[in-house]
């Protein structure tokens, strides 16, 4: 049997999209036009980002999502095709594929517009037609870049197998308190954390955490309201992870940073290949860390992404 044929170990439903980066000496003012210094298309949305990641890791991965029926399909899916991700439960649907504009400036600020196009069609009834490889996967990672009647129907599919649910809640919003409790864990940067306490608590006065210490507290808070466990990115921090057994801090690998984008969805993918694989949380962690560093240590974002031929740092 074909890798492709072969049961998943990891499903990703989530968002496939083209990011089209701008370089820019300053951000144009309304109606205003400027020339830019460069621009390049790449392929982006966590959703495609996670299952690349995951694959690279050596996880068999399937991606359950859409895309248009532009010429932009061929770019959303060119990385996810070469990692050796199963796309055949990717629809192709009338329309745009997602699209994100970023400009960068030289001052690093950047602006970034999405458009969300085909994604917005994964729905319940795209993720029921894709309910075996759902139900057959050791791993279901979920995102919030397409709808979340998805996201609910994959995790209660999943959930009725006995499946695990790595639920990366970003961008921020709050989560369905039926949603974070299958969250296992759930993953979130400071950011997010704040977001998904404040909504889970409906109290808006929650600070996004300011050192490791105070990530913990909040991580361990999360689990009090509902989540079965909890990692907290802190982009060079490191990461906190809370779970049964308690909760410890993981200092980054120490890397010259190159490149930032889709560290998170490195993260994600490679914590989700490692728990597939059958390691523990503090394991897939520790590796996740790695193959976390190593993409910030390289340009782009899915193109960043270690194999496992490559030494991690
Ligand atoms: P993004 O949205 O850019 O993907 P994020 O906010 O979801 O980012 P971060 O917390 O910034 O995620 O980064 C994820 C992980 O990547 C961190 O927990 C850390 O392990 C690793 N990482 C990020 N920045 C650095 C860095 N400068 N050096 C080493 N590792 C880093």
């Amino acid at each position: 049997m074909s890798r492709q044929q072969s049961e998943p170990e990891v499903v990703v439903v989530g968002s496939i999209n083209v990011d089209l980066v701008l370089t820019v000496a300053r951000h144009p003012a309304p109606g205003e036009t400027l020339l830019g210094g460069g621009g390049h298309s790449t392929p982006g949305g966590k959703g495609a980002n996670q299952a690349v990641a995951a694959a690279l890791r050596g996880a068999r991965t399937a991606m359950v999502g859409a895309v248009g029926d532009d010429a932009a399909a061929a770019v959303g899916l060119s990385l996810l095709d070469a990692a050796g991700v199963d796309l055949t439960r990717v629809a192709r649907v009338p329309g745009p594929t997602g699209l994100a504009v970023v400009t960068l400036s030289e001052t690093g600020e950047n602006t970034i517009v999405v458009v969300p196009g085909a994604n917005d069609a994964v729905d319940a009834a795209l993720v029921e037609s894709a309910a075996d490889p759902v139900a057959a996967a050791a791993v279901l990672v979920l995102q919030g870049e397409v709808p979340l009647g998805a996201s609910l129907a994959a995790a209660r599919i999943a959930d009725a197998a006995g499946r695990r649910i790595v639920l990366n809640a970003a961008p921020a919003a709050a989560v369905p308190e039926e949603l974070l409790r299958l969250a296992d864990p759930l993953v979130v940067n400071e950011h997010e954390a704040a977001i998904v306490l404040a909504g889970a608590l409906g109290d808006d006065a929650v600070d996004p955490p300011a050192t490791p210490e105070e990530a913990t507290v909040l991580a361990r808070r999360l689990r009090d309201a509902g989540a079965r466990s909890v990692v907290v990115t802190l982009g060079g921090a490191g990461v906190v992870v809370a779970g049964p057994d308690g909760a410890w801090h993981l200092a980054a690998r120490p890397v010259v940073a190159v490149d930032t984008v889709g560290a998170g969805d490195a993260f994600v993918g490679a914590l989700a290949a490692g728990l597939a694989r059958g390691a523990g949380m503090a394991e897939a962690a520790r590796e996740a860390v790695a193959v976390a560093a190593y993409a910030v240590a390289h340009e782009g974002a899915q193109a960043s992404y270690p194999g496992l031929d490559d030494q991690l740092p």
